[in-house]
């Protein structure tokens, strides 16, 4: 079974709800990327298989547990992100 690390889901949806909310964050295919892989070599991977039935109620446990870990590492990043020169 291949394993899958559910932090890349909990941090997807958090970046999403804080671009929306944040006007001056570029919101371009290549800053989510990155903001994304900055966010996961910050914080410790958490990996499950899909055989874990109960994926969703892990990932939920997990998103409760790292709420602030996460979005404090989001904050940092979103900060730091510089926006990339328009060509
Ligand atoms: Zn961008």
């Amino acid at each position: 079974m291949k394993a899958h690390n559910i932090m890349e889901d909990i941090v997807e949806k958090y970046l999403k709800e804080m671009i929306l909310a944040d006007k001056t964050v570029c919101k371009c295919e290549s800053c989510y990327d990155k903001m994304i892989a900055e966010v996961l070599s910050n914080i410790p991977a958490k990996y499950v298989t899909s055989e874990t039935g109960a994926i969703y109620a892990v990932i939920e446990q997990v998103r409760v547990e790292q709420s602030s870990v996460i979005l404090k590492e989001l904050v940092k990043i979103m900060k730091n992100l510089k926006p990339h020169s328009k060509t």
